[in-house]
């Protein structure tokens, strides 16, 4: 299996290579060149299996030769192991054909898990046969950052830097990445907004020499690891609702659209998906994407789903290089021309990106409704994200087909939206309920690529 850029300039890499690079040297992204097919019979015989059973049979096409089988059912059982649940995946019932797919019982609280924790165990394997170290580097708007931080600490080839925006994300996100003592890991506090956080992410990946330097590695929702991971859950949870032998819809929660182009990639497998629902909050630039007006960034407004708190989705490039053909060269034309602002996405392009994906958006106001009603109606807590989701998806006219809504994050990782919301004060689950009295240890940094570069040359352990 070899992975291409979707810019058309960088080289061809194997899985293994793929992954320990993250961002491709032309700027680009890495996809699969071809996407495996599952047969409605192996679908089929997914019923019943374990998680991880599952896990193994949708991802191994795609790793090709970089692990033994043994190696990789190693990884993937470690992988899963500390998470809070048995089924690591469950779905509850909301109302008639409506169901919820919890996917925040990892040790951090939020879906992210899901992938880091895997990508974790999968960088140390090849690493430590490799005998070579990297240095990641990682963006995040909350969730990322915390769920990285644990997946790699105390990891013996590897050191960890994590920029967040200072401010902004909640405190349980933040005392995640600051509280853990080893000492691979940093957490940076910078003075910007995510998409600044991100931009100097691109721009350190760009500088060719710092890059090699420092052996950089990247782990945000680019890397293709990280979708890979997801996909399974659209298997597992589709397969417990009926599939193959019936369509199923998803309503995802969207900020960085990595979540929900897995979900891309499991129809693309052959997983009967009729509709892919992006759901954002006010930040909601796909969701006009998607209802025809062009890709144009705004500002950032800061709301109470922080991790969804996104302009430039990064992922949308690897669904828009597939509406143009796969070809790179237009896909670099509108990544230029979205430093000016943005682009409209030609006629041929839209008919596919809508083919797929149907979106809508959810206000604060909305979204803290949605938290207050699902609780009456259901019993279930949601926090801000999953109620974006929820509300969007209730928002779709009635259909046969099943909707499963992906919660993406625990409602006391955000408590202060949800107690305002809900009245209750979601506790953190009993593992971590010493969180808030443990230290903090943080570096506030500029937005800038020179004390960035500065700040990590003078900190990576040699
Ligand atoms: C990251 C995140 C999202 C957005 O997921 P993307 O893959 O970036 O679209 C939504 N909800 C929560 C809680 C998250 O942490």
């Amino acid at each position: 299996m070899k992975y291409i850029s979707t810019r058309g300039q960088a080289p061809e890499l194997t899985f293994e290579d793929a992954m320990l690079t993250g961002l491709a040297r032309d700027g680009g992204l890495y996809v699969p060149e071809t996407i495996p097919k599952l047969s409605t019979d192996d679908i089929k015989a997914m019923a019943g299996k374990s998680y991880e059973e599952i896990a193994f049979q949708v991802m191994r096409p795609f790793v090709g030769d970089t692990f033994s089988d043994d190696d990789f059912k190693g990884i993937i059982e470690r992988a899963y192991k500390d998470f809070g649940h048995a089924a690591r995946a469950p779905l509850v019932q909301l109302d008639h054909g409506h169901y919820l797919l919890e996917l925040f019982h990892g040790p951090t609280l939020a879906f992210k898990d899901f992938a880091m924790q895997l990508i974790g165990q999968l960088f140390q394997t090849a690493l430590s046969r490799r005998n070579e170290r990297v240095t990641i580097v990682g963006a995040t708007s909350g969730d990322t950052g915390s769920a990285a931080i644990e997946a790699f600490r105390g990891l013996e080839n590897v050191d960890v830097f994590i920029m967040y925006p200072h401010g902004r994300i909640s405190e349980v996100q933040r005392r995640q990445m600051t509280t853990p003592s080893e000492t691979n890991v940093h957490a940076l506090a910078m003075d910007g907004d995510f998409d600044d956080c991100q931009a100097r992410l691109k721009d350190m990946f760009n500088d060719f020499e710092f890059r090699d330097g420092v052996r950089l590695a990247g782990v945000n929702s680019i890397n293709w690891a990280r979708v890979l991971a997801q996909v399974v859950y659209y298997f597992s949870s589709a397969v417990s609702v009926g599939a193959p032998d019936r369509k199923v819809s998803f309503t995802v929660p969207t900020g960085n659209f990595g979540d929900i182009f897995a979900g891309y990639i499991a129809k693309r497998m052959g997983l009967p998906i009729d509709r892919l629902v992006v759901a954002t909050n006010q930040n909601d630039i796909l969701h006009r994407c998607l209802s025809g007006q062009g890709y144009y960034k705004g500002e950032t407004s800061p709301s109470i789903s922080p991790s969804m708190d996104i302009q430039v989705s990064s992922n949308f490039e690897r669904a828009l290089f597939d509406a143009y053909d796969r070809d790179g060269n237009a896909v670099s034309k509108l990544m230029d021309e979205l430093k000016q602002g943005g682009f409209d996405v030609n006629q041929g392009a839209m008919e596919v990106l809508q083919s797929h994906f149907d979106s809508g958006r959810a206000s604060e106001e909305e979204t803290s409704s949605t938290i207050t009603e699902t609780l009456k109606s259901s019993g279930e807590l949601l926090c801000p994200h999953s109620a974006i989701g929820v509300k969007v998806a209730n928002d779709k006219p009635a259909s046969e087909t099943p909707m499963i809504t992906l919660a993406t994050a625990h409602p006391a990782k955000f408590p202060d939206a949800v107690e305002a919301a809900s009245g209750i004060r979601p506790p953190l689950p009993e593992r971590m309920a010493d969180l808030y009295e443990r230290d903090e240890r943080v570096t506030r940094i500029a937005n800038n690529l020179d004390a960035l570069k500065d700040h990590i040359k003078g900190n990576i352990r040699q």
